[in-house]
């Protein structure tokens, strides 16, 4: 029998990329194009919808093709998507009533006052595990319904779907036959009781949004309907949001098992097994990857300025011209030196939530040269990683044994050590850096019976393990002064 893939989909925020994934869980091939960013006002951010179809579908003909396959080749479609992000779709034409509304977008930020101003905050944490904000879908949809002509009386008439990334790529690739979303997609709506694991109703009524809407919400390893390719039908049996699907891929399968992705921001999630925790410090309660029934439930925590921060040294303060020149500016620099910054630059997030905070450099002396900023600044990275993870523990009573890695910054060596360094945790880097598609494939694999749970643990290839090495002591010392320049930020911006 000739060999067979399985496709992966990562349908991200900048591009969509197709993977080919083999039996043996490793990667063959990816192919991956940009699309458009469509920013209509200021604090608008928008998708074609169309776009994002198509731009998935060159990548699905591209990495077919470049490897001389075609359909009969794949056993199976895994889907991982930018999560929140909202389409409002005619279900006759197959057409949007309106363009994308990315997570990033701003516009329904008044609406969440509206709701705040309801008394609804506690009501919405314990019931869908998330804050009142902007970013997740449901005002987004209520948005579509009510400012698009006649859309709200197309929804009550029941000719209206709504769907995140994953259930707008099951419809087109099902050609309409199957209308579904996954457990962690549907946790991201800010519509989705996260303990009954059913769509509520009185969201859904405060919204005034339609039922018919909405997507079936099934397990992340299950079946999605099928890809019709002529000769062959084949399963989507894998979907998860992107974070969560990296979870998955770094097989974060048991409680207390962790990741952090390191890019623009920073991504923390934390598997709190079957136990749904709500946090006392900011962080958001979230659905894990399921297979079957085994419900499984994550805290999420995100850091607004990571990799930006890096960024910024190149382009703002021109003191890097790569990325990757940080790490041996940062090596060149003596521990007594210490100067710290604080990258609030567009405020803090957990466990602060100050939006008036903003970025600071703190211990400046005379001999202060670029490498100590590129040093401080890979500093912050770490020590706002620790600041979630100390939420983390705080609220699930978990301790942590290693943090896994991923994200276009996990390659700077010197990040990681003094990551490890200050955690007092090891820090995990794996082999193969692609670990959201990897989640995708896996989950699609597992619904196959191609591996089970245990595979995964066991042929997850660990590149390198940093071990903390810093002295008890400085640590300790270091992260005071940390959380004193944080405490010295805070609030800049009020007046
Ligand atoms: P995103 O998915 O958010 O676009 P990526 O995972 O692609 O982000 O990571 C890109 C980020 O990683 C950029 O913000 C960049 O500044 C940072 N980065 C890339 N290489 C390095 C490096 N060697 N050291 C530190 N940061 C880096």
């Amino acid at each position: 029998m000739k060999e067979k893939y399985i496709l992966a989909l990562d349908q991200g925020t900048t591009s969509s990329r197709s993977l080919l994934v083999d039996a043996a869980g490793h990667i063959k091939s990816i192919a991956q194009k940009e699309f458009t960013q469509l920013y209509p006002k200021p604090g608008w951010v928008e998708h074609d919808p169309e776009e994002i179809w198509s731009s998935q579908w060159h990548t699905i003909q591209e990495v077919l093709k470049s490897n001389n396959l075609d359909f009969s080749d794949i056993a199976a479609i895994g889907i991982t998507n930018q999560r929140e992000t909202t389409i409002v779709w005619d279900k006759n034409s197959g057409r949007a009533v309106y363009n994308a509304i990315v997570w990033q977008d701003k516009r329904t930020a008044p609406e969440c006052e509206n709701l705040k101003a309801q008394n609804l905050e506690t009501y919405v944490r314990e019931t869908t595990g998330l804050v009142i904000d902007s970013y997740f879908s449901a005002t987004k949809i209520k948005w579509i319904l009510d400012e698009v002509e006649g859309a709200r009386r197309s929804a009550e008439q029941g000719d209206l779907l709504f769907g995140t990334i994953d259930s707008w790529l099951i419809w087109k690739l099902t050609k309409g036959r199957s209308h579904y979303t996954d457990l962690t997609n549907a946790s991201r709506t800010m519509l989705f009781n996260i303990s009954t694991l059913e769509w509520d109703s009185e969201m859904l009524d405060v919204l005034n949004i339609p039922r018919k809407m909405l997507p079936r919400v099934k397990p992340s390893s299950s079946d999605f309907g099928f890809f019709d390719a002529g000769t062959d039908l084949i399963p989507i049996c894998g979907v998860a949001g992107d974070q969560q699907a990296a979870l998955f891929g770094q097989a974060c399968l048991e409680p207390g098992m962790a990741k952090n992705t390191y890019g623009t921001g920073c991504f923390m999630l934390m598997n709190t097994g079957n136990k749904k925790v709500l946090s006392n410090n900011g962080l958001l309660t979230t659905l894990a990857c399921s297979i079957d029934d085994r419900i499984q439930y994550a805290l999420e925590g995100s850091v607004f300025v990571a990799g930006a921060a890096v960024q910024w040294l190149r382009d703002g303060l021109k003191i890097i011209e790569k990325a990757s020149d940080s790490e041996k500016m940062a090596m060149s620099v003596k521990e007594a030196e210490e100067v710290f910054v604080v990258p609030a630059f567009v405020g803090l997030g957990a466990p602060y939530w100050d939006m008036y905070s903003r970025g600071a450099i703190f211990g400046l002396t005379r001999d202060t040269n670029g490498n100590h900023l590129v040093k401080a600044t890979l500093d912050s990275l770490a020590y706002q990683t620790r600041d979630v993870l100390e939420a983390m523990i705080e609220d699930s009573g978990l301790r942590l044994k290693t943090l896994k890695v991923d994200g276009g910054a996990v390659v700077n060596n010197y990040l990681m050590q003094f990551q490890a360094d200050i955690l007092n945790v090891p820090v995990e880097r794996p082999e193969v850096v692609e670990t959201t598609a990897m989640g995708a494939a896996y989950l699609a694999g597992i619904y196959l019976n191609w591996w089970n749970y245990g595979d995964l643990v066991e042929e997850r290839e660990v590149e390198r393990v940093f071990t903390p090495l810093m002295p008890a002591a400085n640590r300790q010392r270091l992260y005071l002064k940390w959380k004193d320049a944080v405490s010295r930020t805070r609030g800049w911006a009020k007046y």
